[in-house]
């Protein structure tokens, strides 16, 4: 451990817990259930791993929740937080002022947006998360209709399943009916078009190639429901992270800018996951070659040592809102935050000089594709793939036919609950099993998680045969 733990006082895990239980409401918990078996309690990370308070060691396949790109324990992010906060650890950006952080990482994210076609990014909007970021682009693209004299333009098209964060606008972007179902949501004029999920919604016989364009129209078909003059943007991630690793054929993205470009629709790129290395690139539109008009970004600018996120706004959208804009009353007490944009700047630093991202495309993405594609002889996977460094596999009852478990059975739980057991976060949504480790992972590394992935597969399979499920 850290030196700085020994310093710590100690604290046993059940006292933890029982604070914890007493008065900690978590994200995502039914605190029913927790309160029976005990949060675990991580104390400590290092590079690849988390230990918790119970000294047991677990290879974080998960970078924490898709964040840690550079890996725990990275000294030189730390000192950047330090030496920010005895410097000016505040100051806000509302009056007409602006920090030296802030206006660096501004210029540093729009140098590493790369421009495509017309499109350009030079300009920033900070937040601290990617839920926020969302909000923000609500009322940026209702802004920016507004100010084209089209205010009838409100509407937002979202997709099924996907997942663009938490808040009021954020939750009624994704499409994730469980949240939907609490609290009245979606909020007015946004809508959701399904998902381009191929394994679970391609025609038999249909292509991957054909269902991407079929997959994309679904766009087309909601706008002309809808009457495209009332359509104000498109949002989706690049590839869906929390809704499993959907990665959608390579025919799709440039089908969806066919549709926005042809009515004339903004183009919003979730990019909380996908940036800063993840797929290979620094923004993820790159890899699929399209042309977004706001993307947003969170998580990976920071490798999740504090808060930041944000939202690159495109030439399109910032020559009207700045040109013709006057006051956007719109911004957060964090925004442009300077221990966070410090923190930002000292992470990108380390991710150039240890070239993470290109590493992904070129080196530890490749040769997790290749490991990774072996588990398609599993008998209970159904398919097993990657895109750059996030991988997903999906649980099946019948390797011939694809036929799924039960989802009442919740396989994915029982094989994630042999993961946690045997040292690996690997994390399940329904039975796809996915992962999105940090972008520092050796080969060896890489080695030691697919063993402990093919193990853990083998357990799940042993116990629900035991279980009488297979
Ligand atoms: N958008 C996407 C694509 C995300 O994956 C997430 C978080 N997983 C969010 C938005 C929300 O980010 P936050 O939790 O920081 O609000």
């Amino acid at each position: 451990p850290p030196a700085i733990l020994a310093k710590a006082p100690a604290m046993d895990t059940k006292t933890v817990q029982a604070m914890d239980s007493a008065h900690y409401i978590h994200s995502f918990t039914d605190h029913a259930d927790l309160a029976t078996r005990g949060a675990r309690v991580m104390t400590h990370a290092d590079g690849i791993y988390v230990w918790d308070s119970e000294g047991k060691k677990i290879l974080d396949g998960m970078s924490g929740l898709w964040c840690v790109n550079a890996g725990y324990g990275r000294k030189e992010i730390a000192d950047a937080a330090y030496q920010q906060m005895m410097t000016l650890p505040y100051y806000n950006s509302f009056f007409q002022t602006t920090n030296i952080p802030a206006a660096k990482l501004a210029a540093k994210l729009a140098s590493l947006a790369p421009s495509v076609g017309d499109r350009s990014f030079n300009h920033v909007f900070y937040s601290s998360s990617g839920s926020e970021s969302n909000d923000t682009n609500v009322r940026m693209v209702r802004r920016y209709w507004d100010l084209l004299g089209q205010p009838q333009r409100k509407t937002i098209i979202g997709r099924i399943n996907g997942y663009h964060g938490s808040t009021m606008a954020g939750a009624s972007l994704g499409g994730m009916s469980g949240m939907h179902a609490q609290g009245d949501l979606p909020i007015p004029n946004i809508t959701h078009i399904e998902q381009p999920y191929f394994f679970e919604n391609g025609l038999p016989g249909e292509s991957e190639a054909d269902f991407g364009i079929r997959a994309a129209g679904w766009l087309e078909t909601k706008i002309l429901e809808l009457g495209a003059d009332k359509v104000a943007a498109f949002i989706g991630e690049p590839v869906q992270g929390a809704g499993g690793v959907i990665i959608p054929p390579s025919t799709y993205w440039p089908e969806i800018q066919r549709i926005v470009d042809k009515y004339g629709i903004l183009l919003i790129s979730d990019e909380v996951i996908c940036a800063f290395g993840r797929l290979g690139h620094w923004f993820a539109y790159e890899k699929f070659g399209y042309k977004p008009d706001l993307v947003t970004f969170a998580k990976g600018v920071t490798s999740g040592y504090v808060p930041l996120g944000g939202v690159m706004v495109g030439n399109r959208v910032a020559d009207v809102l700045i040109e013709k804009g006057g006051e956007f009353n719109h911004g957060y007490t964090y925004s442009g935050h300077p221990v966070a944009c410090a923190v930002a700047l000292a992470n990108l630093e380390l991710m150039e000089r240890e070239n993470l991202v290109g590493r992904v495309k070129d080196d530890i993405g490749p040769y997790l594709a290749k490991r990774f594609a072996e588990l398609n002889n599993h008998p209970l996977v159904g398919l097993a793939e990657t895109c750059g460094f996030a991988a997903g596999l999906v649980l099946v009852k019948d390797k011939a036919t694809g036929e799924c478990f039960d989802s009442s059975l919740g396989v994915g739980m029982i094989c994630r609950g042999h993961c946690f057991g045997n040292g690996l976060i690997m994390r399940a949504v329904g039975d796809r099993m996915i992962i999105a480790p940090p972008l520092i992972m050796t080969h060896a590394q890489i080695d030691e998680m697919m063993a402990l992935i093919l193990r853990c597969l083998d357990l799940t399979a042993a116990d629900l045969k035991q279980r009488g499920l297979w």
